[in-house]
Protein backbone atom coordinates (compact mmCIF):
# COMPACT_ATOMS: atom_id res chain seq x y z
CA UNK A 1 0.00 0.00 0.00
CA UNK A 2 1.21 3.38 -0.74
CA UNK A 3 1.14 5.98 1.53
CA UNK A 4 -0.93 9.10 0.14
CA UNK A 5 -0.58 12.79 1.10
CA UNK A 6 -3.66 14.82 1.74
CA UNK A 7 -4.30 16.43 -1.63
CA UNK A 8 -7.81 18.90 -0.83
CA UNK A 9 -8.64 20.67 -3.40
CA UNK A 10 -9.89 24.09 -2.45
CA UNK A 11 -13.28 25.16 -1.49
CA UNK A 12 -12.18 29.00 -1.69
CA UNK A 13 -13.34 28.83 -5.79
CA UNK A 14 -16.97 28.55 -4.17
CA UNK A 15 -18.75 31.01 -3.25
CA UNK A 16 -22.40 29.88 -1.31
CA UNK A 17 -24.98 32.03 -0.17
CA UNK A 18 -26.51 32.10 3.13
CA UNK A 19 -29.96 31.62 1.80
CA UNK A 20 -31.73 31.28 -1.71
CA UNK A 21 -35.01 31.83 -3.21
CA UNK A 22 -36.31 30.87 -6.25
CA UNK A 23 -35.73 31.19 -10.06
CA UNK A 24 -38.54 32.11 -11.44
CA UNK A 25 -38.62 34.40 -14.58
CA UNK A 26 -34.83 35.14 -15.08
CA UNK A 27 -35.00 36.84 -11.38
CA UNK A 28 -34.28 35.54 -7.94
CA UNK A 29 -38.02 35.57 -6.06
CA UNK A 30 -38.65 35.34 -2.45
CA UNK A 31 -41.16 31.74 -1.91
CA UNK A 32 -44.62 33.02 -0.92
CA UNK A 33 -45.13 30.57 2.18
CA UNK A 34 -41.91 30.40 4.95
CA UNK A 35 -41.33 26.96 3.89
CA UNK A 36 -37.09 26.67 4.25
CA UNK A 37 -34.69 23.79 4.64
CA UNK A 38 -30.96 23.27 5.38
CA UNK A 39 -28.82 21.57 2.72
CA UNK A 40 -26.06 19.66 4.23
CA UNK A 41 -22.41 18.58 3.47
CA UNK A 42 -23.14 14.94 4.02
CA UNK A 43 -18.95 14.29 4.70
CA UNK A 44 -19.21 16.57 7.43
CA UNK A 45 -23.08 17.56 8.10
CA UNK A 46 -22.31 21.07 8.15
CA UNK A 47 -25.07 23.41 6.98
CA UNK A 48 -23.95 24.74 3.86
CA UNK A 49 -27.29 27.24 3.13
CA UNK A 50 -30.75 27.16 3.53
CA UNK A 51 -33.10 26.74 0.10
CA UNK A 52 -36.98 28.00 -0.22
CA UNK A 53 -39.46 25.29 -0.43
CA UNK A 54 -41.83 25.95 -3.06
CA UNK A 55 -45.47 25.60 -2.49
CA UNK A 56 -48.11 25.61 -5.14
CA UNK A 57 -48.23 29.22 -5.56
CA UNK A 58 -44.62 29.62 -6.33
CA UNK A 59 -44.73 26.43 -8.69
CA UNK A 60 -47.90 28.17 -10.00
CA UNK A 61 -45.87 31.54 -10.93
CA UNK A 62 -43.25 29.26 -12.22
CA UNK A 63 -45.17 27.21 -14.47
CA UNK A 64 -46.87 30.65 -15.77
CA UNK A 65 -43.94 32.00 -16.24
CA UNK A 66 -42.57 29.02 -18.53
CA UNK A 67 -45.80 29.39 -20.14
CA UNK A 68 -45.37 32.93 -21.33
CA UNK A 69 -41.71 32.22 -22.10
CA UNK A 70 -43.12 29.37 -24.74
CA UNK A 71 -44.11 31.61 -27.63
CA UNK A 72 -41.04 33.83 -28.32
CA UNK A 73 -38.56 31.03 -27.41
CA UNK A 74 -40.16 27.72 -29.45
CA UNK A 75 -40.54 30.39 -32.55
CA UNK A 76 -36.83 31.11 -32.34
CA UNK A 77 -34.76 29.97 -35.24
CA UNK A 78 -33.27 26.60 -33.75
CA UNK A 79 -29.80 28.10 -34.71
CA UNK A 80 -30.34 30.90 -32.68
CA UNK A 81 -31.57 28.53 -29.99
CA UNK A 82 -28.54 26.62 -30.50
CA UNK A 83 -26.39 30.05 -29.21
CA UNK A 84 -27.98 29.81 -25.96
CA UNK A 85 -27.01 26.52 -25.57
CA UNK A 86 -23.27 26.73 -26.75
CA UNK A 87 -22.74 29.92 -24.53
CA UNK A 88 -24.19 27.53 -21.57
CA UNK A 89 -22.04 24.96 -22.35
CA UNK A 90 -19.22 27.13 -22.48
CA UNK A 91 -19.69 28.68 -19.13
CA UNK A 92 -20.23 25.35 -17.63
CA UNK A 93 -16.67 24.98 -19.20
CA UNK A 94 -15.28 27.89 -17.87
CA UNK A 95 -16.75 27.43 -14.54
CA UNK A 96 -16.46 23.56 -14.25
CA UNK A 97 -13.96 23.58 -11.20
CA UNK A 98 -16.62 25.89 -9.50
CA UNK A 99 -19.20 23.81 -10.37
CA UNK A 100 -17.21 20.60 -9.57
CA UNK A 101 -16.40 21.19 -6.06
CA UNK A 102 -19.71 22.79 -5.05
CA UNK A 103 -21.35 19.46 -6.45
CA UNK A 104 -19.14 17.52 -4.04
CA UNK A 105 -19.92 19.78 -1.42
CA UNK A 106 -22.92 19.39 -1.19
CA UNK A 107 -23.53 15.65 -2.52
CA UNK A 108 -20.52 13.86 -1.19
CA UNK A 109 -18.99 12.39 -4.39
CA UNK A 110 -15.47 12.37 -4.89
CA UNK A 111 -14.07 15.21 -6.05
CA UNK A 112 -12.18 13.02 -8.64
CA UNK A 113 -15.77 11.89 -10.05
CA UNK A 114 -17.04 15.75 -9.79
CA UNK A 115 -14.23 16.71 -11.69
CA UNK A 116 -13.55 13.92 -14.50
CA UNK A 117 -17.18 12.82 -14.74
CA UNK A 118 -19.96 14.64 -13.95
CA UNK A 119 -18.52 18.18 -14.76
CA UNK A 120 -17.23 17.55 -18.65
CA UNK A 121 -20.76 15.02 -19.33
CA UNK A 122 -22.61 18.31 -17.93
CA UNK A 123 -20.96 20.51 -20.43
CA UNK A 124 -20.78 17.65 -23.39
CA UNK A 125 -24.97 17.23 -23.05
CA UNK A 126 -25.35 21.22 -23.85
CA UNK A 127 -23.02 20.92 -26.83
CA UNK A 128 -24.68 17.84 -28.40
CA UNK A 129 -27.95 19.43 -27.60
CA UNK A 130 -27.22 22.59 -29.45
CA UNK A 131 -25.96 21.11 -32.49
CA UNK A 132 -29.38 19.48 -32.81
CA UNK A 133 -31.45 23.07 -32.36
CA UNK A 134 -31.11 23.84 -35.69
CA UNK A 135 -31.48 20.14 -37.24
CA UNK A 136 -34.47 19.17 -36.36
CA UNK A 137 -35.95 18.73 -39.14
CA UNK A 138 -33.44 16.01 -39.64
CA UNK A 139 -34.22 13.88 -37.00
CA UNK A 140 -36.12 11.69 -38.23
CA UNK A 141 -39.40 12.92 -36.71
CA UNK A 142 -41.03 14.85 -39.67
CA UNK A 143 -40.05 17.94 -41.56
CA UNK A 144 -41.24 19.98 -39.24
CA UNK A 145 -41.40 18.70 -35.42
CA UNK A 146 -43.14 20.84 -33.05
CA UNK A 147 -42.23 21.85 -29.49
CA UNK A 148 -44.67 20.25 -26.36
CA UNK A 149 -44.70 23.50 -24.63
CA UNK A 150 -43.96 23.49 -20.62
CA UNK A 151 -41.87 20.81 -19.82
CA UNK A 152 -42.17 20.11 -15.80
CA UNK A 153 -38.78 17.55 -14.90
CA UNK A 154 -38.07 16.34 -11.51
CA UNK A 155 -34.82 14.86 -10.93
CA UNK A 156 -33.07 12.80 -8.01
CA UNK A 157 -29.66 13.47 -5.93
CA UNK A 158 -26.84 11.47 -7.22
CA UNK A 159 -25.66 13.61 -10.32
CA UNK A 160 -27.59 16.45 -9.76
CA UNK A 161 -26.09 18.99 -12.22
CA UNK A 162 -25.98 15.57 -15.16
CA UNK A 163 -29.68 15.01 -14.16
CA UNK A 164 -30.15 18.72 -14.75
CA UNK A 165 -28.34 18.77 -18.23
CA UNK A 166 -29.76 15.38 -19.33
CA UNK A 167 -33.05 17.32 -18.34
CA UNK A 168 -32.76 20.63 -19.87
CA UNK A 169 -30.73 20.26 -23.05
CA UNK A 170 -33.11 18.75 -25.38
CA UNK A 171 -35.81 20.48 -23.93
CA UNK A 172 -34.85 23.75 -24.43
CA UNK A 173 -33.00 22.44 -28.10
CA UNK A 174 -36.70 21.40 -28.76
CA UNK A 175 -38.06 24.76 -28.40
CA UNK A 176 -39.60 23.89 -25.06
CA UNK A 177 -39.16 25.94 -21.80
CA UNK A 178 -38.72 24.18 -18.61
CA UNK A 179 -39.97 24.37 -14.89
CA UNK A 180 -37.39 22.24 -12.94
CA UNK A 181 -37.21 20.79 -9.45
CA UNK A 182 -33.88 19.51 -8.07
CA UNK A 183 -33.80 16.94 -5.04
CA UNK A 184 -34.29 18.11 -1.33
CA UNK A 185 -30.26 17.08 -0.08
CA UNK A 186 -28.84 18.61 -3.78
CA UNK A 187 -30.22 21.76 -5.29
CA UNK A 188 -26.95 23.79 -4.66
CA UNK A 189 -25.56 23.22 -8.29
CA UNK A 190 -28.98 23.75 -9.81
CA UNK A 191 -28.77 26.77 -8.06
CA UNK A 192 -25.49 27.72 -9.89
CA UNK A 193 -27.29 27.16 -12.92
CA UNK A 194 -29.93 29.45 -12.39
CA UNK A 195 -26.92 32.19 -12.28
CA UNK A 196 -25.45 30.93 -15.26
CA UNK A 197 -28.76 30.82 -17.67
CA UNK A 198 -28.61 35.02 -16.60
CA UNK A 199 -24.87 34.77 -17.62
CA UNK A 200 -25.72 33.66 -20.78
CA UNK A 201 -28.85 36.16 -21.08
CA UNK A 202 -31.25 33.61 -21.37
CA UNK A 203 -34.50 34.61 -22.30
CA UNK A 204 -36.41 35.29 -18.72
CA UNK A 205 -38.52 32.40 -17.67
CA UNK A 206 -37.19 29.92 -20.67
CA UNK A 207 -35.23 28.34 -17.30
CA UNK A 208 -37.35 28.00 -13.76
CA UNK A 209 -36.10 26.39 -10.82
CA UNK A 210 -38.25 25.74 -7.95
CA UNK A 211 -36.64 23.95 -4.80
CA UNK A 212 -38.23 21.62 -2.19
CA UNK A 213 -39.47 18.19 -1.33
CA UNK A 214 -41.91 15.59 -2.50
CA UNK A 215 -44.59 17.71 -2.27
CA UNK A 216 -43.10 20.70 -4.65
CA UNK A 217 -42.65 17.60 -7.15
CA UNK A 218 -46.12 16.75 -6.77
CA UNK A 219 -47.63 20.29 -7.60
CA UNK A 220 -45.16 20.50 -10.55
CA UNK A 221 -46.09 17.34 -12.24
CA UNK A 222 -49.51 18.09 -11.31
CA UNK A 223 -50.10 21.51 -12.77
CA UNK A 224 -52.18 21.65 -15.55
CA UNK A 225 -50.11 24.09 -17.41
CA UNK A 226 -46.94 21.49 -17.95
CA UNK A 227 -47.47 19.68 -21.26
CA UNK A 228 -44.52 17.06 -20.57
CA UNK A 229 -43.54 15.55 -17.36
CA UNK A 230 -39.69 14.05 -17.06
CA UNK A 231 -38.98 12.36 -14.01
CA UNK A 232 -35.64 10.21 -12.82
CA UNK A 233 -35.47 8.67 -9.22
CA UNK A 234 -37.28 5.91 -7.29
CA UNK A 235 -39.56 3.62 -9.20
CA UNK A 236 -42.41 4.08 -5.88
CA UNK A 237 -42.64 7.32 -7.15
CA UNK A 238 -42.40 6.91 -10.84
CA UNK A 239 -45.37 4.81 -9.99
CA UNK A 240 -47.07 7.34 -8.58
CA UNK A 241 -46.93 10.08 -11.28
CA UNK A 242 -47.39 7.98 -14.08
CA UNK A 243 -51.01 6.81 -11.84
CA UNK A 244 -51.34 10.87 -11.58
CA UNK A 245 -50.90 11.59 -15.15
CA UNK A 246 -53.00 8.71 -16.94
CA UNK A 247 -55.80 10.39 -18.38
CA UNK A 248 -54.05 13.29 -18.94
CA UNK A 249 -52.42 14.89 -22.30
CA UNK A 250 -49.30 14.96 -20.71
CA UNK A 251 -46.42 12.70 -22.56
CA UNK A 252 -44.12 11.43 -19.91
CA UNK A 253 -40.72 9.64 -19.37
CA UNK A 254 -39.08 7.99 -16.23
CA UNK A 255 -36.23 6.93 -15.43
CA UNK A 256 -36.31 4.64 -12.40
CA UNK A 257 -34.43 1.84 -10.11
CA UNK A 258 -32.42 -0.64 -11.59
CA UNK A 259 -30.55 -3.87 -10.35
CA UNK A 260 -28.40 -4.48 -12.76
CA UNK A 261 -25.80 -7.50 -13.49
CA UNK A 262 -22.45 -7.43 -14.39
CA UNK A 263 -21.58 -10.88 -16.31
CA UNK A 264 -17.88 -12.27 -16.14
CA UNK A 265 -17.28 -15.29 -18.34
CA UNK A 266 -14.34 -17.38 -17.81
CA UNK A 267 -12.68 -15.97 -20.95
CA UNK A 268 -12.73 -12.56 -19.68
CA UNK A 269 -9.15 -10.10 -18.63
CA UNK A 270 -9.63 -10.93 -15.13
CA UNK A 271 -7.82 -7.83 -14.35
CA UNK A 272 -9.47 -5.56 -16.49
CA UNK A 273 -12.79 -7.26 -15.14
CA UNK A 274 -12.27 -6.46 -11.41
CA UNK A 275 -11.55 -2.87 -12.65
CA UNK A 276 -14.84 -2.79 -14.44
CA UNK A 277 -16.56 -4.57 -11.31
CA UNK A 278 -15.56 -1.77 -9.12
CA UNK A 279 -16.42 1.32 -11.30
CA UNK A 280 -19.72 -0.92 -11.59
CA UNK A 281 -20.80 -0.93 -8.19
CA UNK A 282 -18.46 1.83 -6.33
CA UNK A 283 -18.42 4.71 -8.22
CA UNK A 284 -20.26 7.50 -6.49
CA UNK A 285 -21.31 5.29 -3.74
CA UNK A 286 -23.11 2.93 -5.66
CA UNK A 287 -25.52 5.98 -6.13
CA UNK A 288 -26.05 4.71 -9.64
CA UNK A 289 -29.34 3.96 -11.34
CA UNK A 290 -27.72 1.43 -13.40
CA UNK A 291 -24.86 0.15 -10.74
CA UNK A 292 -23.75 -3.07 -11.67
CA UNK A 293 -24.90 -4.14 -8.33
CA UNK A 294 -24.90 -7.86 -8.95
CA UNK A 295 -22.22 -9.70 -10.09
CA UNK A 296 -22.74 -12.43 -12.12
CA UNK A 297 -19.53 -15.14 -12.16
CA UNK A 298 -18.92 -18.07 -13.67
CA UNK A 299 -18.42 -20.82 -11.75
CA UNK A 300 -14.82 -21.73 -12.92
CA UNK A 301 -13.60 -18.43 -12.14
CA UNK A 302 -15.44 -17.47 -9.03
CA UNK A 303 -12.74 -17.75 -6.41
CA UNK A 304 -10.17 -16.10 -8.39
CA UNK A 305 -12.08 -13.77 -9.18
CA UNK A 306 -13.17 -12.65 -5.79
CA UNK A 307 -9.88 -13.13 -4.45
CA UNK A 308 -8.56 -10.18 -7.12
CA UNK A 309 -11.56 -8.46 -6.43
CA UNK A 310 -10.89 -7.96 -2.52
CA UNK A 311 -7.49 -7.55 -3.26
CA UNK A 312 -8.65 -4.29 -5.16
CA UNK A 313 -11.34 -3.40 -2.47
CA UNK A 314 -8.37 -3.44 0.37
CA UNK A 315 -6.87 -0.15 -1.67
CA UNK A 316 -9.77 1.42 -2.09
CA UNK A 317 -9.25 4.77 -0.45
CA UNK A 318 -12.41 6.35 1.51
CA UNK A 319 -12.58 9.47 3.14
CA UNK A 320 -12.71 13.54 2.68
CA UNK A 321 -14.51 14.06 -1.00
CA UNK A 322 -12.35 17.01 -1.55
CA UNK A 323 -9.47 14.93 -1.18
CA UNK A 324 -8.40 14.27 -4.82
CA UNK A 325 -6.80 10.59 -3.80
CA UNK A 326 -10.48 10.05 -2.73
CA UNK A 327 -12.16 7.15 -4.63
CA UNK A 328 -15.46 6.83 -1.80
CA UNK A 329 -16.83 9.58 -0.79
CA UNK A 330 -19.78 10.26 1.57
CA UNK A 331 -23.20 9.01 1.38
CA UNK A 332 -26.15 11.17 0.67
CA UNK A 333 -27.99 11.44 3.21
CA UNK A 334 -28.50 9.87 6.82
CA UNK A 335 -32.01 8.31 5.12
CA UNK A 336 -29.72 6.53 1.97
CA UNK A 337 -27.39 5.26 4.81
CA UNK A 338 -30.63 4.08 6.91
CA UNK A 339 -31.66 2.33 3.89
CA UNK A 340 -28.26 0.68 3.01
CA UNK A 341 -27.96 -0.31 6.34
CA UNK A 342 -31.25 -2.23 6.56
CA UNK A 343 -30.69 -3.71 3.27
CA UNK A 344 -27.25 -5.13 4.52
CA UNK A 345 -28.67 -6.18 7.36
CA UNK A 346 -31.27 -8.30 5.57
CA UNK A 347 -28.94 -10.11 3.39
CA UNK A 348 -26.65 -10.96 6.69
CA UNK A 349 -30.37 -12.58 8.07
CA UNK A 350 -31.42 -14.02 5.20
CA UNK A 351 -28.01 -16.32 4.82
CA UNK A 352 -25.48 -14.27 2.45
CA UNK A 353 -21.71 -13.94 3.65
CA UNK A 354 -20.75 -10.08 4.39
CA UNK A 355 -17.11 -9.02 3.32
CA UNK A 356 -15.63 -5.33 4.00
CA UNK A 357 -12.38 -4.32 3.19
CA UNK A 358 -10.26 -2.35 6.87
CA UNK A 359 -11.81 0.92 6.54
CA UNK A 360 -11.45 3.42 9.13
CA UNK A 361 -14.64 5.36 8.99
CA UNK A 362 -14.60 9.59 9.14
CA UNK A 363 -16.50 10.28 13.00
CA UNK A 364 -18.34 12.87 11.16
CA UNK A 365 -20.94 12.34 8.33
CA UNK A 366 -22.63 9.57 6.43
CA UNK A 367 -20.84 6.72 5.46
CA UNK A 368 -20.89 3.23 4.25
CA UNK A 369 -17.85 0.73 3.30
CA UNK A 370 -17.15 -1.06 0.06
CA UNK A 371 -19.29 -4.15 1.03
CA UNK A 372 -19.55 -7.50 -0.85
CA UNK A 373 -22.06 -10.18 -0.51
CA UNK A 374 -21.29 -13.55 -1.49
CA UNK A 375 -23.51 -17.05 -1.15
CA UNK A 376 -26.64 -14.68 -2.33
CA UNK A 377 -29.61 -16.61 -3.44
CA UNK A 378 -31.62 -15.31 -6.12
CA UNK A 379 -34.52 -15.15 -3.32
CA UNK A 380 -32.54 -13.18 -1.04
CA UNK A 381 -33.70 -9.06 -1.03
CA UNK A 382 -29.75 -7.83 -1.05
CA UNK A 383 -30.34 -9.61 -4.92
CA UNK A 384 -33.65 -8.17 -5.65
CA UNK A 385 -34.34 -4.91 -4.43
CA UNK A 386 -32.13 -1.72 -5.37
CA UNK A 387 -29.39 -0.96 -2.74
CA UNK A 388 -28.38 2.32 -4.18
CA UNK A 389 -24.92 2.32 -2.02
CA UNK A 390 -21.71 0.49 -1.95
CA UNK A 391 -22.80 -3.14 -1.75
CA UNK A 392 -22.21 -5.85 -4.22
CA UNK A 393 -23.95 -9.32 -3.89
CA UNK A 394 -22.05 -12.36 -5.95
CA UNK A 395 -23.90 -15.18 -7.36
CA UNK A 396 -22.80 -17.70 -10.09
CA UNK A 397 -23.53 -19.28 -13.33
CA UNK A 398 -22.24 -22.44 -15.34
CA UNK A 399 -23.56 -21.51 -18.70
CA UNK A 400 -24.02 -18.46 -20.99
CA UNK A 401 -28.28 -19.46 -20.49
CA UNK A 402 -28.32 -19.15 -16.83
CA UNK A 403 -26.68 -16.26 -16.92
CA UNK A 404 -29.13 -14.54 -19.37
CA UNK A 405 -31.90 -16.40 -17.17
CA UNK A 406 -30.33 -15.11 -14.00
CA UNK A 407 -29.65 -11.78 -14.93
CA UNK A 408 -33.23 -11.13 -16.45
CA UNK A 409 -35.00 -12.44 -13.07
CA UNK A 410 -35.48 -9.18 -11.87
CA UNK A 411 -38.32 -6.64 -12.29
CA UNK A 412 -35.81 -4.27 -13.51
CA UNK A 413 -34.16 -3.75 -16.87
CA UNK A 414 -31.91 -0.73 -17.05
CA UNK A 415 -28.78 -1.83 -17.80
CA UNK A 416 -25.97 -4.99 -18.11
CA UNK A 417 -22.09 -5.66 -18.41
CA UNK A 418 -20.99 -8.34 -19.50
CA UNK A 419 -17.03 -9.62 -19.65
CA UNK A 420 -16.04 -12.12 -22.88
CA UNK A 421 -12.93 -12.35 -24.75
CA UNK A 422 -15.62 -13.71 -27.46
CA UNK A 423 -17.52 -11.34 -29.79
CA UNK A 424 -20.08 -13.76 -30.99
CA UNK A 425 -20.62 -14.62 -26.89
CA UNK A 426 -21.02 -11.08 -26.47
CA UNK A 427 -23.85 -10.37 -28.93
CA UNK A 428 -25.55 -13.49 -28.54
CA UNK A 429 -25.94 -12.07 -24.89
CA UNK A 430 -26.90 -8.78 -25.61
CA UNK A 431 -29.84 -9.88 -27.86
CA UNK A 432 -30.95 -11.61 -24.77
CA UNK A 433 -31.00 -9.15 -22.25
CA UNK A 434 -33.24 -7.52 -21.26
CA UNK A 435 -31.89 -4.47 -20.15
CA UNK A 436 -31.48 -0.98 -21.92
CA UNK A 437 -28.05 -0.60 -21.94
CA UNK A 438 -25.43 -3.49 -22.21
CA UNK A 439 -21.97 -2.88 -21.85
CA UNK A 440 -19.31 -4.76 -23.07
CA UNK A 441 -16.15 -5.22 -21.25
CA UNK A 442 -16.99 -2.18 -19.88
CA UNK A 443 -19.09 -0.11 -17.23
CA UNK A 444 -21.20 2.82 -16.47
CA UNK A 445 -19.96 4.59 -19.33
CA UNK A 446 -21.63 7.20 -20.75
CA UNK A 447 -21.93 9.35 -24.04
CA UNK A 448 -24.67 12.25 -24.97
CA UNK A 449 -24.91 10.83 -28.24
CA UNK A 450 -26.18 7.28 -26.79
CA UNK A 451 -29.71 7.15 -25.37
CA UNK A 452 -30.11 5.62 -22.27
CA UNK A 453 -33.44 4.01 -20.61
CA UNK A 454 -34.71 1.40 -19.16
CA UNK A 455 -37.10 -1.74 -19.59
CA UNK A 456 -39.90 -2.65 -17.12
CA UNK A 457 -40.16 -1.58 -13.68
CA UNK A 458 -36.90 0.73 -15.04
CA UNK A 459 -39.54 3.34 -16.77
CA UNK A 460 -39.79 4.20 -20.15
CA UNK A 461 -38.63 6.81 -22.76
CA UNK A 462 -34.61 7.13 -23.78
CA UNK A 463 -32.59 10.13 -22.45
CA UNK A 464 -29.46 10.78 -25.06
CA UNK A 465 -29.15 10.48 -28.31
CA UNK A 466 -31.11 11.50 -31.42
CA UNK A 467 -33.73 9.20 -29.11
CA UNK A 468 -33.65 12.07 -26.15
CA UNK A 469 -35.36 14.59 -28.80
CA UNK A 470 -38.14 12.55 -29.57
CA UNK A 471 -39.45 13.28 -25.64
CA UNK A 472 -39.62 16.98 -26.24
CA UNK A 473 -41.07 16.75 -29.39
CA UNK A 474 -45.65 17.22 -30.93
CA UNK A 475 -44.60 13.18 -32.44
P1 LIG B 1 -37.41 9.84 -4.76
O1 LIG B 1 -37.98 9.17 -5.96
O2 LIG B 1 -38.27 9.98 -3.57
O3 LIG B 1 -36.93 11.31 -5.16
C1 LIG B 1 -36.53 11.71 -6.45
C2 LIG B 1 -37.09 13.10 -6.74
O4 LIG B 1 -38.52 13.05 -6.77
C3 LIG B 1 -36.75 14.14 -5.69
O5 LIG B 1 -36.53 15.38 -6.34
C4 LIG B 1 -38.01 14.20 -4.85
O6 LIG B 1 -38.17 15.43 -4.18
C5 LIG B 1 -39.08 14.01 -5.89
N1 LIG B 1 -40.35 13.49 -5.40
C6 LIG B 1 -40.60 12.75 -4.29
N2 LIG B 1 -41.91 12.46 -4.19
C7 LIG B 1 -42.52 13.00 -5.27
C8 LIG B 1 -43.87 13.04 -5.76
N3 LIG B 1 -44.84 12.42 -5.11
N4 LIG B 1 -44.12 13.68 -6.92
C9 LIG B 1 -43.14 14.28 -7.60
N5 LIG B 1 -41.86 14.31 -7.18
C10 LIG B 1 -41.54 13.66 -6.04
O7 LIG B 1 -36.08 9.10 -4.39
P2 LIG B 1 -35.31 9.16 -2.97
O8 LIG B 1 -36.27 9.06 -1.83
O9 LIG B 1 -34.41 10.31 -2.99
O10 LIG B 1 -34.51 7.80 -3.04
C11 LIG B 1 -35.16 6.59 -2.70
C12 LIG B 1 -34.71 5.48 -3.59
O11 LIG B 1 -34.97 5.81 -4.95
C13 LIG B 1 -33.23 5.19 -3.55
O12 LIG B 1 -32.88 4.35 -2.52
C14 LIG B 1 -33.01 4.57 -4.89
O13 LIG B 1 -33.30 3.22 -4.85
C15 LIG B 1 -34.00 5.25 -5.79
N6 LIG B 1 -33.40 6.32 -6.61
C16 LIG B 1 -33.18 6.09 -7.92
C17 LIG B 1 -32.60 7.09 -8.69
C18 LIG B 1 -32.33 6.91 -10.13
O14 LIG B 1 -31.45 7.56 -10.66
N7 LIG B 1 -33.08 6.10 -10.84
C19 LIG B 1 -32.24 8.29 -8.13
C20 LIG B 1 -32.49 8.51 -6.78
C21 LIG B 1 -33.08 7.51 -6.03
MG1 LIG C 1 -26.62 18.41 0.48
Amino acid sequence: MFEYAPAPESRDIVDIRPSYGLFINGEWVEPQGEGRHKTVNPATEEVLAEVAWAGEADVDRAVQAAAKAFPVWSAMPGAERAKYLFRIARIIQERARELAVLETLDNGKPIRESRDVDLPLVAAHFFYYAGWADKLAYAGFGPDPRPLGVAGQVIPWNFPLLMLAWKIAPALACGNTVVLKPAETTPLTALAFADICRQADLPAGVVNIVTGAGETGAALVNHPGVDKVAFTGSTEVGRLIAGSLAGTRKKLTLELGGKAANIVFEDAPLDQAVEGIVNGIFFNQGHVCCAGSRLLVQESIAADLLEALKRRLGTLRLGDPLDKNTDIGAINSAEQLARIRELSEAGEAEGAERWSPACPIPERGYWFPPTVFTGVAQSHRIAREEIFGPVLSVLTFRTPAEAVEKANNTPYGLSAGVWTEKGSRMLWMASRLRAGVVWSNTFNRFDPASPFGGYKESGYGREGGRHGLEAYLAV
